[in-house]
């Protein structure tokens, strides 16, 4: 199925082959210490780029180019509309250039391109947009005041919101350019500066976003962009002592470490964590919905999505007409190159992660879960895993307990739409996402209320909107990304008390 790449376009190939260097203070620059790092196609395991390898003097350099242009030059004394407009010309040139930002993203992360396009770009693209309208509407309050203790004169109170000041961001290699945009519009709309240390298995479309960047007109040191490895960069990022908040997507157990180095200094910190959704399918639903559905809740983006609805709970009537509709659903499923027209399911991102999910097919084989379809590496060439269905589980099973981020669903059975069924959905560490299936509208959100998780989709999955706030319960983070919620991220409130006459 996958022996056979297809040709990357010229263009691509010779912007791929160019030395691809690190964004500080506007200019590209290599790395302090020459270091350099390889990028590999996941299809192939080919070496497709060379990228300048960031560490903690970078990371120490852009950090004090986002302070400078964070207190002086021409982003402090930017209007918010004159912000707003710069934002918007970025959604714009993210769409001029959507084809070939897609297949850097199939080339570098193994997505089908047309997947990249239609989701990962188009998406990045309209956070710009959404976030631009934002730059002119971030307001405060006056509020009426008694000053019980200080009674004898009037007073006149403004909340003042004011950008928090120099940000890192961290983001993960699943959906890299969208990260990017998720992490970059925010900051930028409430007028904060930015180092950016994207993900070393990925580092390619965030890259060629900085090139955008710069077309657009952003002023020097507000975007600085650092390839590089998480222990080196990422860490030295996190505790940087001139940097004012984290805002961290990636594992759970990264996230920790991010809170404790931003502990030091008692950084803000937002975090996207991991996540292992329900997704109940209620005996009233309509399977013709439902069945593609829950399919592309957890095989989208091959698995390596943090909301994948990977725990699916069906009643039990018809729990082998889902599983076995969901298992014809797979075996359509195309796998292949990225760059091929008629992929719908490329390759694992890297070697790591194919060790770690096959990893995880073999644990679940140990303690007696059955593969329906899947189950097992593909072998040879390229880091491809088939979509699998793993049945008879049980609650303690590490691949029920375990975040996957792969191409896994664990299906089980459930007699009673009861507390029960709300106990073993709720039975996780994690709460980001939910889906709940079901014709009667009124039970699908009963059930949905009940969910501890940041967004629960019904009849639906995956449905993401630059207005919507998306974010976890639990241990899946702090904070919310995206929608007027993602704002407060980004935000100081000041409260200016006048005393009047
Ligand atoms: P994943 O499991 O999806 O690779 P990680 O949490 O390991 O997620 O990585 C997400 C991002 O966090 C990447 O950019 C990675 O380089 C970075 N990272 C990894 N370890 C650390 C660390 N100790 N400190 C800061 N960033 C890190």
């Amino acid at each position: 199925i996958h022996d056979t790449a297809p040709a990357i376009p010229a263009e691509i190939r010779t912007w791929l082959s160019r030395e691809h260097r690190l964004l500080i203070d506007g200019q590209w620059v290599p790395a302090q210490s020459g270091k350099t790092f390889e990028v590999t196609d996941p299809a192939t395991g080919e070496v497709v780029a060379r990228v300048a390898e960031g560490d903690a003097a970078d990371i120490d350099r852009a950090v004090k180019a986002a302070r400078r242009a964070f207190e002086s030059g021409p982003w402090a004394r930017m209007t918010p509309s004159a912000r707003g407009r710069l934002l918007h010309r970025i959604g714009d040139l993210i769409l001029e250039h959507a084809d070939e930002l897609a297949a850097i993203e199939a080339i570098d992360n193994g997505k089908p391109k047309s997947v990249a396009k239609a989701a990962d770009v188009t998406l990045a693209a309209d956070m710009f947009h959404y976030m631009s309208g934002w730059a002119t509407k971030i307001e405060g309050k006056s509020i009426p005041i008694s000053a019980l203790a200080a009674p004898s004169a009037d007073y006149f109170s403004v909340t003042r919101p004011e950008p928090v000041g120099v940000v890192g961001q961290i983001i993960p290699w699943n959906f890299p350019l969208l990260m990017a945009a998720w992490k970059l519009a925010p900051a930028l709309t409430t007028g904060c500066t930015v180092v950016l240390k994207v993900a070393e298995e990925t580092p390619l479309s965030a890259l060629r976003l900085g090139e955008l960047l710069l077309e657009a007109g952003l002023p020097d040191g507000v975007v600085n962009i650092i390839a590089g490895f998480g222990e080196t960069a990422g860490a030295a990022l996190a505790a940087h002592p001139d940097v004012n908040k984290v805002a961290f997507t990636g594992s759970t157990e990264v996230g920790k470490l991010i809170v404790k180095a931003a502990a030091h200094d008692l950084k803000r910190v937002s975090l996207e964590l991991g996540g292992k959704s329900p997704n109940i399918i209620l005996p009233d639903a309509d399977l013709s919905l439902a069945i593609p559905g829950a399919t592309a809740a957890v095989f989208f983006n091959h698995g390596q999505c943090c909301n994948a609805g990977s725990r699916l709970f069906v009643h039990r009537k018809l729990f082998d007409q889902v599983v076995e509709g969901i298992a014809a659903e797979a075996a359509k499923i195309k796998l292949g190159h990225g760059l091929s027209a008629d992929t719908e399911m490329g390759p694992l991102v890297s070697s790591v992660q194919y060790e770690r999910v096959t990893g995880f097919l073999d644990a679940g084989r140990r303690e007696g879960a059955r593969a329906v379809c899947g189950g097992q590496g593909l072998g040879g060439r390229g880091y491809f895993v088939p979509p699998t269905i793993l049945v008879d589980t049980s609650p303690t099973m590490k691949v029920v307990r375990e975040e996957i981020f792969g191409p896994v669903l664990v299906a089980t059975p459930f007699d009673e739409v009861d507390d029960a069924l709300i106990a073993q959905a709720n039975d996780t560490i994690y709460g980001l996402a939910a889906g709940v299936w079901g014709q009667d509208a009124g039970r699908a959100h009963q059930v949905a209320n009940r969910l501890r998780a940041g967004s629960v989709w019904i009849n639906c999955y995956h449905v993401f909107d630059a207005a919507l706030p998306f974010g976890g319960y639990k241990q899946s983070g702090w904070g919310r990304e995206m929608g007027q919620a993602v704002l407060s991220n980004y935000l100081e409130t000041k409260a200016i008390t006048q005393r009047l006459g």
